[in-house]
């Protein structure tokens, strides 16, 4: 099978390349490395079944050959991270909107259809504090909102887009609403608190928690969300849909806190930051977040492999051993 991943030498898209890679399929990346790093995709690099191009998804000049070319694209290419969604609202909407327009462009405009999956966000569901999340819920948002619904807002309009292609030129097109991923190669400068935390504690702390760390989230390993993402692909009941792919365990940030001091034997301090101090007024937290997986189940009978204590474990193993930097 031909594989094209945008946004491949990201952490979720690495993920996703090794998976391919080990199938024995041939996988096309394009990455600006705005986010991504070469590091990520370096082990295939010179293999004749790997090709990567650093460019630009609203510029490079090969998408349309690579979408023709592939026969499943998985569109990861987006501008990321709590911290990089703050500084900069106006590259958030433009790169992920504009650059799924141009994909699916190119993708409906081939001579056969593609498998697409198109990476949108449990950030859709906004500031709700419903305790289970539903791929069916009426979503929300503010009026007038603050910079970080920038990212909710382009990936809803991503959903809508990958919608409106799947039903006007028949691609089949699946739409993953990602949940809190975490695992090797992830890292923790653009905000992400697990690989912040295992940093933290390594280095003997503090653990810096934002707001009270009674908020909670769920953690998935990127290789479970890698397999979830394949087996969703290549189902033709999955085409058209709107599937939250995540792990349903839900964990304070507080008790994550607690969690890698445990697993990784040092109780370092801990040190409580309000979220204006932490990412300025333009930030609003989300209290509960914990997927629904009746669906992904129903559709493709998913189980997960990996529990957040042997994740945790892999990433502190490795960031002490100096293999993660
Ligand atoms: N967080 C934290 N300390 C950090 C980084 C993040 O307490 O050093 C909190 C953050 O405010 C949020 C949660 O951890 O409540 C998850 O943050 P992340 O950016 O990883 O994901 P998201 O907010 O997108 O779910």
């Amino acid at each position: 099978m031909h594989v094209l991943v945008t946004g491949g030498a990201g952490f979720i898209g690495s993920h996703l390349v090794e998976r391919h890679m080990q199938q024995g399929d041939s996988v096309h990346v394009v990455d600006n490395l705005s986010t991504g790093q070469r590091t990520n995709i370096q082990p295939w690099v010179g293999s004749p079944k790997f090709q990567f191009d650093e460019a630009d998804i609203l510029t490079w000049g090969g998408l349309e050959k690579a979408s023709a070319w592939a026969d499943r694209i998985y569109h990861l290419a987006a501008v990321v991270g709590v911290f990089r969604v703050l500084e900069d609202p106006v590259r958030v909407l433009a790169t992920n909107i504009a650059g799924t327009e141009r994909l699916l462009r190119f993708a409906s405009a081939g001579h056969w259809k593609p498998q697409i999956i198109i990476a949108s966000s449990s950030e859709v569901y906004g500031p709700t504090s419903a305790p289970l999340l539903e791929e069916e819920a009426m979503l929300y948002v503010h009026s007038g909102g603050k910079s970080r619904w920038s990212y909710a807002i382009s990936k809803l309009s991503n959903e809508t887009q990958g919608l409106a292609y799947a039903r006007q030129h028949e691609l089949p097109i699946c739409i993953v609403r990602l949940f809190n991923t975490i695992g090797l190669r992830q890292r923790g400068q653009y905000g992400m608190v697990v690989p912040r935390f295992v940093q933290q504690v390594l280095r003997g702390g503090p653990l810096t928690i934002y707001g009270d760390g009674q908020q909670t989230r769920s953690f998935c390993d990127a290789r479970d969300t890698a397999a979830a993402l394949d087996a969703l692909a290549g189902l033709p009941g999955a085409a058209g849909e709107i599937v939250n792919v995540g792990n349903d365990r839900e964990i304070s940030i507080r008790a994550l806190a607690d969690l890698v001091c445990e697993r990784a034997q040092r109780p370092v301090e801990k040190k409580f930051l309000s979220y204006v101090e932490a990412y300025g007024e333009q930030y609003d937290d989300i209290q509960r977040r914990r997927p629904s997986l009746a669906k992904l189940q129903r559709l493709t009978g998913f189980r997960h492999r990996w529990t957040l204590e042997s994740t945790l474990d892999e990433l502190i193993a490795q960031h002490r051993d100096g293999s993660e930097a």
